[in-house]
């Protein structure tokens, strides 16, 4: 997730917290630095001069002149204004109108509108006990009515049918009626997208709009999209009320800076998270823990509590013990897949990772990792306590030995400890102040 924007990121914060004195002039490098990064990460030009104006009469505020770590509050500052730019706060979805709540989901094609509204058909069923219906207004292509209906089954809600020769604003009518006397507490509209704004897509979902009176109208956009993600929600935001934002494909090779420019632009909240294909692939979108995600810090407090709520706080507290002194080596990297294994998968929490390392990995890339832990078991099995402990022991014989007693290739060896060498670089840089708060916690 937000790869390049977390990479720029992480350089700068690096700079910064090592800067014992801050100076008029030094901020003004590093917010160009801060600028650059932005603009290149296709956040819109002016959220970036606003964002760098608060953060730069913050930082030249006694609030950072007057601290004992100048660095360390500056970048305190960019991670606060990073959030505060996203929004504040979480915000859920509102149900607060006579039943059914009328959800209507608007965007372009392609944007994850029929997904998103299976996941949240399902969020709701879930987590807020709620009986759903959705329904199609998608009538443009007869496969995106299927689509909703296999995803409808799966999220475990009812699907109120539609046929391409109805006319949508019928469609939606039908759907209402149906909602009403069976009962239904919630209503789904998902509807049809363009490739490109057009007048007609627009006055059809206006008149939508106008005939369903929904208590939501959310905004579904794909985080990959950078500016034109701007230009889109621009001119449904002046077309239609929108109540919320859902921002698709985070798990993407997004460049990051949609999240922050789509809020400020809209002044409307983002309200959810799409962070895989998969129907449980939504969260309810955090403005801190994404700003984090940005800073490159990864999502400490989320890794944490996974880890807590899971297994082995022992194991977890061994492994901060050994974050903090600066050793990691290959006994931990076996006992860290392990609690992978035993705490819903590498995906999820890869996704929790700093996104160095995690935004490298694709979903595909994550289903083969998942398959491929065992492998990785029994080459460090097959590796001497020695050898374990000291990785850089391992070359060329050793690796061959190595390979021959798992019954795998040399590369897989290979490949084996470059990403424990990653996860070493990883945990080095976790030293710092994500550790504090993740030993907080564990020991709290
Ligand atoms: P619609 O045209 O707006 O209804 O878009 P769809 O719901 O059909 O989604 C378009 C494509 O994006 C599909 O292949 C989805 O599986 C995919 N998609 C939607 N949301 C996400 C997401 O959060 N992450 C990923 N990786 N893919 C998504
Ligand atoms: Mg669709």
């Amino acid at each position: 997730m937000a790869t390049a924007l977390t990479d720029k990121f992480s350089r700068i914060v690096k700079t910064m917290s090592g800067q014992a004195r801050i100076t008029d002039a030094n901020v003004q490098d590093m917010m160009r630095e801060v600028r650059m990064a932005l603009l290149e990460a296709d956040v819109a030009l002016p959220v970036v001069r606003d964002f760098v104006n608060r953060v730069k009469d913050k930082a030249m505020g006694e609030e950072v002149l007057g601290s004992l770590k100048p660095g360390q509050a500056l970048v305190g500052i960019v991670n606060r204004e990073l959030a505060a730019t996203m929004g504040e706060g979480v915000a859920d979805i509102n149900l607060a109108a006579q039943p059914p709540a009328v959800i209507l989901m608007a965007g372009l094609q392609g944007a994850g509108k029929t997904t998103t509204t299976a996941k949240l058909a399902k969020h709701l069923i879930e987590k807020r006990k709620k009986k759903v219906l959705t329904v199609s207004g998608d009538v443009y292509r007869p496969a995106a009515i299927e689509q909703l209906k296999t995803v409808t089954k799966q999220a475990g809600a009812e699907w109120f049918p539609s046929t391409p020769d109805q006319k949508p604003l019928d469609i939606a009518a039908a759907a209402l009626d149906y909602a009403k006397k069976h009962h239904f507490d919630v209503l789904l509209v998902d509807t049809a997208g363009r490739l490109a704004i057009d007048e007609l897509l627009m006055n059809e979902i206006k008149g939508l709009h106008a005939a369903l009176k929904p208590v939501e109208t959310l905004f579904v956009v794909d985080a990959m999209q950078g500016q034109d993600a701007v230009n889109t929600a621009k001119a449904f935001r002046e077309a239609l009320p929108l109540t919320g934002i859902v921002l698709t494909k985070m798990d993407g090779d997004s460049r990051g800076g949609a999240a922050l420019s789509v809020r400020q632009i809209t002044g409307v909240p983002i309200k959810f998270a799409g962070v895989s294909e998969k129907i449980d692939g939504l969260e309810r979108f955090d403005a801190e823990r994404h700003a984090g995600r940005i800073l490159g810090m990864g999502d400490i407090v989320a890794l944490v509590e996974q880890v807590s709520a899971g297994v082995d706080v022992e194991a977890a507290k061994k492994l901060a013990g050994k974050v903090k002194s600066g050793h990691f080596d290959l006994e931990d990297f076996l006992a860290q897949l392990q609690q992978m294994k035993q705490m819903g998968g590498l995906s999820s929490l890869m996704d929790k990772l700093p996104a160095q390392l995690a935004g490298k990995a694709t979903d595909a890339d994550l289903t083969r990792a998942e398959r491929d832990v065992r492998r990785k078991e029994g080459i460090i099995h097959s590796m001497t306590p020695l050898e374990r402990r000291k990785p850089e022991l391992i070359k060329a014989n050793r690796k061959k030995r190595i390979a021959a007693g798992a019954g795998v290739q040399v590369q897989e060896v290979n490949r084996l400890l470059n990403e424990f060498e990653q996860m070493q670089g990883m945990m080095k840089k976790m030293k710092g102040g994500g550790l504090m708060k993740m030993m907080k916690r564990l020991g709290g």
